[in-house]
């Protein structure tokens, strides 16, 4: 028999489309909130957003009749019919977010449309009215969301780890900050104030802002325009890459999508060989085009846009890139002209490093001395890898030399190996690392005066949710500033010779994939990042290295790819080569 489903069973469909997650929550009511003219987005969230979200803002506000309108499906002052959505310039337009985030909450509404203290205030539980009446707010919106989910348990369980989510949300407010740099916005996640942007005079300003200073400065601005589309941004120098791909951004007509496999594509052709292996442009993109060549209706949550034009968008961002990197450095004014007004830097502990503070630490990192421990962090823990594969001490192994600065040669026995030099190294580091790890036997390397590295707050937060796995790991990464993370100390291992902001960037991107892992899986995670940035190719070596490096690859557990599944060596054996020379025919 069919039935016609209850309005309340609807809007739990729905908000199960709309309202996958409280991160969804969150930018449904600040689009709300940008969509009513605010200039100002205040957002709360505690237990990330499971247990409160609140954003409030200082926009048009709603009447009484609109508060109770606004929670009905499909009500919505900003289309009236599908031919609007052609035109379409606000975010929300579906009229579901506000029902929808309702029927699986506790939501409180507040809001004056008219003079402040002159306003009205809803309660509704599961979408059902509890409490009505006015109350003295000041003019502007303030959502209240409650509980989330508290009355769909299958939903609630099934929420991603707690980090995670904050994650998100944090990211999504970075986003919206970006874009919108015409409005303030502030994060306060369980009491702790994460992202706060005072409104700033331009998008360089507010970019400087929620990027931090520093990598601001490593970014080259970036224009194009075409009848029907045209981009603005900023995206790194090819000198200034990055060790992740966590720093892209882009913006079509103000709202924050995901670069997708087109956009992507673009960049990457865009910067095509002129980065090294492992390096990444960081890019923040505003493309703006005319609403009917763009498709933002495919995915619910919005987060994904087509084009009309594919193949004309792909070439037009891929040009406007490439031009802007080959701009030569004394034209290229408009960075400098709007010169970033003095960063604001605001802090969580309230101490906060001056310009020529970050500078000089970084500065004194580098003068620091180095001694080329490349192959031979070996000192502190001697003895402790065992015989693994019963080669000990083995007078076999003969240092041949090295070509191509890339690869050792070695006899061993009868066979006659290649050795990839950075390949193995990495492999016997992240061995290495791994036993001192289960052994507890890591010690670190404290830096006289701590690296200072820019990232941005979703960056921070993960650092912050990883710091006691990564203090395990031997580092000490501290948050200094909204922008800045103080590195104080560094695995030993890594020997001397790191790079600590490019080994730091691997390992933020490494813990920025999407998905869940178990801890085992996360640490060794952690250590293949940090030995893949503290291991440099093209290095000189000589005989008595090689010989070490052998030995250590031979004690390996598998000794015969990296960490990453490359081979470290390649093996010809005296009958092979007595083949090619026909000896033995
Ligand atoms: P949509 O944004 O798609 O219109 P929503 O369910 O998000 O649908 O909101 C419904 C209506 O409630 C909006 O069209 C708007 O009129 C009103 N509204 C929601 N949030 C706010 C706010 N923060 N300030 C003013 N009006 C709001
Ligand atoms: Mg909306």
């Amino acid at each position: 028999m069919i039935k016609i489903l209850s309005e309340d069973t609807i809007n739990k469909i729905a908000a199960g489309e709309v309202i996958e997650r409280p991160a969804n929550v969150v930018k449904e009511l600040t689009e709300n909130s940008l969509d009513a003219g605010a200039r100002s987005i205040n957002i709360e969230i505690e237990d990330a957003g499971l247990k409160l979200i609140r954003v409030s803002d200082d926009g048009i506000g709603m009447s009484r009749q609109d508060m109770t309108l606004s929670l009905q499906r499909h009500a919505t002052s900003k289309i009236t019919g599908f031919n609007d959505l052609e035109k379409l310039t606000t975010m929300g337009f579906r009229g579901e977010a506000l029902p929808s985030i309702a029927a699986v909450s506790n939501i409180t509404l507040q809001s004056s449309a008219g003079r402040s203290g002159d306003g009205w205030k809803e309660v509704y539980s599961a979408g059902k009215l509890l409490e009505s009446k006015a109350c003295g707010c000041p003019r502007g919106t303030s959502v209240e969301v409650r509980n989330l989910f508290f009355n769909t348990p299958a939903r609630r369980k099934f929420m991603k780890s707690e980090p995670t989510e904050k994650l998100h949300i944090t990211k999504m407010v970075e986003e919206m900050a970006l874009v919108r740099n015409d409005v303030s916005f502030t994060l306060v996640v369980d009491g702790k104030n994460i992202v706060s942007a005072p409104v700033a005079a331009s998008p360089a300003e507010r970019l400087t802002d929620i990027l931090g200073p520093d990598s601001f400065k490593k970014m080259v601005y970036l224009e194009g325009t075409h009848p029907q589309i045209s981009i603005t941004g900023f995206i790194t120098k090819l000198e200034e890459s990055l060790s992740n791909r966590s720093t892209q951004y882009l913006f079509v007509n103000t709202r924050p999508v995901n670069l997708g496999k087109l956009i992507t594509h673009s960049l990457n052709e865009a910067y095509r060989e002129m980065l090294p292996k492992g390096r990444y442009p960081g890019a923040v993109l505003f493309i703006a085009v005319d609403p009917s060549n763009i498709d933002v209706n495919i995915h619910p949550t919005k987060r994904e846009v087509k084009f009309s034009k594919e193949k004309e968008v792909h070439d037009f961002v891929y040009s406007a890139i490439r031009s802007a990197l080959s701009r030569p450095a004394k034209l290229d004014l408009k960075n400098d002209q709007a010169p970033p007004p003095l960063p604001r830097v605001q802090t969580f502990a309230g101490t906060s490093p001056s310009r020529a503070e970050i500078k000089e630490s970084s500065h004194l990192y580098e003068t620091k001395p180095s001694t080329n421990k490349f192959f031979s962090s070996r000192q502190e823990n001697e003895g402790v890898s065992g015989n693994l594969h019963g080669i000990q001490e083995d007078t076999n192994i003969r240092p041949l030399g090295q070509i191509f600065n890339t690869y050792a040669l070695v006899q061993y026995h009868n066979d006659f190996l290649i050795i990839d030099q950075h390949a193995a190294a990495e492999r016997v580091r992240y061995e290495r690392y791994l036993e001192q790890f289960h052994k507890n036997q890591i010690t670190s390397q404290p830096l006289l005066i701590p690296v200072t590295i820019d990232v941005p707050p979703s960056q921070a937060l993960i650092i912050k949710d990883n710091s006691r796995t990564l203090r395990d790991l031997g580092w000490d990464i501290a948050e200094f500033g909204k922008n800045t993370l103080k590195v104080s100390a560094y695995p030993n291992i890594l020997g001397a010779d790191i790079e600590i902001t490019t080994v730091v960037g691997n390992i933020i991107g490494s813990l920025s994939e999407e998905k869940r892992i178990e801890p085992k899986e996360k640490i060794e995670k952690l250590i293949r990042a940090a030995c893949r940035a503290s291991i440099k190719a093209n290095d000189q070596i000589s005989n008595p290295e090689i010989l070490q490096l052998a030995k250590d690859l031979f004690k390996c557990n598998t000794p015969y790819t990296c960490p990453h599944g490359r081979p470290t060596l390649i093996k010809l054996t005296k009958d092979e080569i007595s083949r090619k020379f026909r000896r033995n025919e």
